[in-house]
């Protein structure tokens, strides 16, 4: 399919996944209740969703993994996965050139370069190469439900009441408690952007910071972390509420020249044929996936070819 050498401007993954009994996702935790995310379309319909920064949490998390693995260079906050990534090790880069401290940021660290960072003292930013959008529930086609669990206290069982002394008996109700998790299951829309061409780009000065290899390495494992997204969204409260991941289908949409990807929701039934028909009009590659085999074989595919080169 992809014919190494080959470049690629933008990829788009839009489709949709069915996740059962799963919490990926919530509001946060009154007292002992944790509430689901909820969204709300422009008609004023309600639904549920997982958030895009869960999705890009997930996606960093196992681009994090791979350079670590394959000692890709990471900067000092992000050789241990802090959020705040450039700005812990700012000193690094130098005072007042902003040049030169984001041609160093992009220079020392991939996961820097591929999911951005802003740093405050010199004051630069980088946006994200990765995006996500909510990954929204289906109207009508997605279920919520909120369960009460019970953390018991073992020891305590069978000993008599009257005799424990009364700290003791504080400390039974300290550790026994009721709780409520709420479980969802439903078909969900979801979009991503990827633009490899923006890999190692300096966007102070628009030139790239880093070599064409490097820039072949970052693509590479920017790709495959979006594989183990899709087959490991590892997001909250996978300890006890995995996702079944019951399908995944959807459109992988390539564009190899400088042409924005057409992006389209999965909400609409015929959101793949649109995208098709777009594709053929504005000379941009699409290829359907069916299941989460057939989504990696396309990404595997994809990684033959190499980030567009802008600004020859
Ligand atoms: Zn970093």
């Amino acid at each position: 399919m992809v014919e190494p050498q080959e470049q690629v401007f933008e990829i788009a993954v839009v489709g949709r996944v069915i996740w059962n009994l799963h919490s990926l996702n919530n509001e946060g935790t009154i007292g002992n209740v944790t509430e689901p995310r909820t969204v709300v379309l422009w008609n004023g319909t309600k639904t549920d969703g997982v958030s895009g920064e869960m999705l890009k949490h997930i996606h960093a998390f196992w681009t994090w993994l791979q350079a670590k693995q394959n000692n890709l260079p990471l900067c000092g906050g992000c050789q241990t996965f802090q959020p705040q990534r450039a700005d812990i090790d700012a000193g690094g880069l130098g005072r007042g050139d902003k040049v030169t401290a984001m041609t160093v940021a992009l220079t020392r660290c991939v996961l820097c370069d591929l999911h951005g960072f802003l740093v405050r003292e010199p004051t630069i930013h980088r946006q994200s190469v990765v995006e996500f959008g909510w990954t929204v529930g289906l109207p009508g086609q997605v279920y919520r439900d909120v369960h009460v669990h019970a953390r018991h206290a073992p020891a305590e069982r069978g000993v008599d009441r009257e005799r424990r002394p009364a700290d003791e008996e504080r400390t039974e109700v300290a550790a026994q408690m009721l709780y409520h998790r709420p479980t969802r299951s439903g078909a969900y829309g979801l979009v991503t952007l990827f633009q490899p061409w923006r890999i190692g780009l300096d966007e102070v000065s628009y030139s790239y910071a880093i070599g064409e290899d490097e820039r072949a390495k970052r693509y590479q494992l920017a790709l495959t972390a979006y594989e183990w997204t899709f087959k490991r969204p590892d997001g909250a409260m996978t300890t006890t509420r995995y996702p079944h991941i019951e399908g995944l289908e959807g459109v992988i949409l390539v564009s190899r020249k400088p042409v924005p990807v057409p992006l389209l929701s999965p909400l609409k039934d015929d959101y793949r044929e649109k995208l098709e028909e777009l594709g053929r009009i504005q000379d941009v590659e699409t290829y359907r996936f069916q299941d989460v085999v057939s989504l990696t074989i396309i990404l595997s595919e994809l990684k033959k070819a190499l980030p567009f080169h802008m600004f020859q």
